[in-house]
């Protein structure tokens, strides 16, 4: 039906009338947006059956990657590029009078996620389809994903996000392929034939329905699946009063992303999402293998579970369970196939902070909770006998201790793989975080530095510098990404300069416009992009940025000699709803672009923008028009970053501090052509442990500083009181947990590279050539080839 563009106008206008039961003339940019998602599905659902027959018929080993997110963003696009029928729906349309554009842009964000935890998931399912792996995603249907944020008055409010408002072309409910999940009730312990046998009795039922989306690879008839579970009230339904309560409870499981984990710790609902997750699809995953095999006793040789974060490493004891209670397994075997099929990535290294209290994890989760107490149990007695006497070290690295789980430590006891994602965070792992567990078992770490997908982030967001990448080169980048370091002998090119320019110029022109649309404000359109969109946190420090700009403001009110290249400094942000602190940033941000873009004075050198509702589909329209790429992180915190190499694709230049992969990035282009500055993560690292850093010395000898911060407080910005007073407070009373201060001066000299080398066109372009030629190693593709490789023993089925 996507043959050619009249067989396509003829199949659209049938369906439309036999989906939406219109005719073309009243039908909606709505209609033709479901109608076209159906198109698709049609036209994949046999290589769907296909790909899962050919998955059952080779036995081929199967990896299932457990993520509590996934930030998918919209399918429709990525789903047409990624079968070649892209161009063949535009113009079919187009003679129909419709934009794809439009009807792409009906189309709802999945926000299933809350940054680039989520982000990474999405991407590795689009790279394992594409690389023809067999390698299937796991998550939950939040009815809710990530809140919406809009912003009144400079201040955040969140919305509900109602993605599924108008349903969901893109999944099939499967409801004969429910899995049942327990929770509370108690374990009743008999003997059976001299063996000791448990059963979890009165628990409460909840039914894990799933709900497939097709994840289609690019170029390729591999379709892999996304399976999301959905909490609904037991076929069993309990009779009794409380009934209304066991129905909301029920749903209440997937009814609500956590909008970031970090300020929302010990939630029981948090802890019953992470076991749904688990139990509904080790059920699944079981069932299948149990149909083929016969039995579990080759499970690791068939599956590979891949735990994403902490999240969801109740896989380890769960599947103990199901080997130990339901299958009859020796503690022995069952532990030898667990560890052996599952593995971890971490992704944060505060990990100490991943805890979950014992009173509230035991009655939730009884049986669970008696395994995770024997794994507990029997990992003690190993270091016991690895390192006799040792009691301080055996009491750091216990699983249970000091009434919490310890989550990572679970995770790394119970796995064959422990892996960092950038190479500076996996050795901060390594040599400080576990540093302990590194001594006990170096064999199971190792490094995976993320990736992203080339193809939603330049193919499909940035078609015109696309174009002219496969004009160079040719088209082979598009699947051999690495093969983009063609593009380096280009880079000095006076025509591809101009040519590269002429694009980003597009973009700008094209983001400006969006600007204007959503805010009202003109922004100059020759001026620096400098863009920082991410989560909003301390660690982040969006502080740092706004500070330098008021001190750019400051400077250009005072210093008459003192003139910048305009520059346009774009923020995207949304912080959690409690996190009381990273909402006072966004107010100040607010506050600033208020003073700066209605003083005439500066307006024409200075503009700051905040775009609300950060996502996706409009991080898409930002990377392919910055230029500039702020990865300001304090070092060592940050574990990798995505942004940093979505941007980097989309020819931006990092102003960046040496951290998480920044400094892979930095390796790749050489660190003349980005923009570093700043206290290394070696530097940070030692004053966390030692001290000596006193950030009111910065305050007193710095006027620039002192100006900036007292401004927060001294009714520089009249409409807010002592709203800003907290960040006062956390740079002079708290000392500067994240060295805002500190690196204030290189920021600002690194502002000013940055500038010199705007203003020298030729070196600019260079610059930017010669990232874009070395962002093929950042795609995700690579990433998941080592995965493949390295972790799970996978290869290519097709
Ligand atoms: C890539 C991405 C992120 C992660 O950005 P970082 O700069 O790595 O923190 C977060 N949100 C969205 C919508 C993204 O696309």
């Amino acid at each position: 039906m996507f043959t050619d563009k009249e067989t396509f106008k003829q199949a659209f206008l049938i369906r439309l009338e036999t989906l939406c039961g219109k005719q073309f003339e009243e039908s909606t940019t709505r209609d033709h947006y479901y109608v076209l998602g159906h198109m698709v599905r049609e036209h994949i659902s046999r290589h769907w059956i296909a790909t899962n027959e050919r998955n059952r018929a080779q036995k081929r080993k199967q990896v299932y990657y457990l993520s509590i997110e996934f930030l998918l963003g919209r399918l429709l696009g990525s789903n047409l590029l990624n079968l070649g029928v892209r161009q063949v729906v535009e113009e079919g349309l187009r003679d129909l009078g419709i934009r794809l554009e439009d009807v792409e842009e009906s189309e709802a964000d999945a926000g299933l996620g809350n940054g680039g935890l989520g982000r990474l998931a999405a991407c590795f399912l689009d790279s394992l389809a594409t690389l023809n792996l067999p390698g299937h995603g796991h998550g939950i249907r939040y009815k809710h994903g990530l809140f919406d944020q809009k912003i009144v008055d400079g201040y955040q409010v969140e919305l509900p996000q109602q993605w599924l408002r108008h349903g969901n072309v893109w999944e099939i409910r499967k409801e004969e392929l429910a899995v049942e999940v327990n929770f509370w009730g108690k374990v009743e312990v008999y003997e059976q034939n001299g063996c000791l046998v448990f059963r979890h009795i009165d628990s409460k039922k909840v039914m894990a329905v799933p709900y497939d989306m097709p994840v289609i690879g690019y170029g390729t008839n591999t379709v892999n699946t996304l399976r999301l579970w959905n909490a609904e009230p037991a076929k069993t339904f309990p009779l009794h009063k409380d009934v209304m309560q066991y129905k909301r409870e029920t749903e209440a499981i997937s009814e609500f992303l956590y909008p970031d984990d970090a300020h929302d710790e010990g939630k029981i609902l948090r802890l019953k999402q992470q076991y749904f997750l688990v139990a509904a699809s080790l059920g699944s995953i079981v069932r299948a293998h149990r149909l083929q095999h016969g039995n579990l006793h080759q499970l690791h040789e068939y599956v590979a579970i891949h735990v994403n974060d902490t999240h969801p490493v109740l896989a380890i004891p769960e599947l103990m369970r199901i080997l130990l209670d339901e299958e009859g397994m020796s503690w022995e075997e069952a532990w030898h196939i667990t560890t052996h099929t599952i593995a971890y990535t971490n992704h944060t290294t505060l990990s100490e902070r991943l805890r979950m209290a014992i009173h509230l994890f035991q009655p939730l989760l009884p049986r669970i909770y008696m395994i995770v107490e024997e794994i507990n149990e029997r990992f003690c007695r190993e270091l016991w006998e690895r390192y006799p006497g040792d009691w301080g070290r055996i009491e750091q690295m216990a699983i249970i201790a000091h009434g919490v789980v310890k989550m990572a430590h679970l995770a790394i006891a119970g796995s064959h793989s422990v892996n960092g994602v950038a190479k500076l965070h996996t050795e901060i792992l390594k040599q400080r975080e576990m540093r302990l567990f590194y001594e006990w078992a170096p064999h199971k770490f190792n490094n995976k530095t993320n990736g992203v997908t080339h193809r939603r982030w330049l193919l499909k967001a940035n078609p015109e510098l696309s174009a002219l990448i496969t004009d160079t080169t040719g088209s082979r980048w598009i699947h051999e990404p690495e093969t983009l370091i063609e593009l380096k002998p280009h880079a000095s090119d006076p025509a591809f300069q101009q040519a590269l320019s002429a694009v980003k110029q597009q973009r700008k022109g094209k983001l400006a416009a969006r600007i204007y649309e959503k805010t009202g404000i003109r922004v100059d359109e020759s001026s620096i992009f400098d863009v920082q969109v991410k989560r909003l946190h301390a660690y982040k420090r969006q502080l740092l940025n706004v500070l330098h700009i008021m001190y750019l403001y400051n400077r250009l009110k005072e210093d008459p000699h003192f003139s910048i290249y305009p520059r346009t400094f774009i923020f995207g942000a949304k912080a959690s709803p409690g996190y009381y602190y990273a909402k006072r940033i966004i107010k100040l941000i607010h506050s600033v672009a208020d003073k700066v873009n209605n003083d005439k004075q500066t307006n024409e050198q200075l503009k700051v923008i905040f775009l609300e509702n950060y996502r996706v589909s409009l991080a898409e329209e930002i990377f392919p028009a910055a230029d500039v790429s702020e990865q300001i992180s304090t070092a060592s915190i940050e574990a990798s970053g995505t942004g940093n190499m979505k941007f980097m694709m989309n020819g931006a230049l990092t102003l960046g501090t040496l951290d998480g992969a920044n400094v892979e990035i930095a390796e790749a282009v050489g660190k003349e052509n980005m923009f570093l500055f700043g206290l290394t993560a070696e530097e940070v690292l030692n004053y966390y442990e030692h001290g000596g850093y006193r950030a009111h010395e910065y305050y007193h000898h710095d006027k620039r500083i002192k100006q900036v911060v007292d401004q927060l407080v001294n009714g520089f910005f009249p409409d807010v009181a002592d709203y800003f007073e907290p960040i006062y407070d956390s740079l002079l009373t708290q000392n500067d947990e994240y060295f805002v201060l500190r690196d204030f001066a290189a920021y600002t000299e690194a502002h000013e590279r940055v500038e010199a080398a705007y203003r020298d066109p030729a070196r600019w372009w260079y610059m930017s050539a010669v990232n874009i030629a070395h962002s093929g190693y950042f795609a995700s593709d690579r990433t998941i080839a080592e995965y493949a490789v390295d972790i799970w023993g996978i290869s290519p089925s097709m």
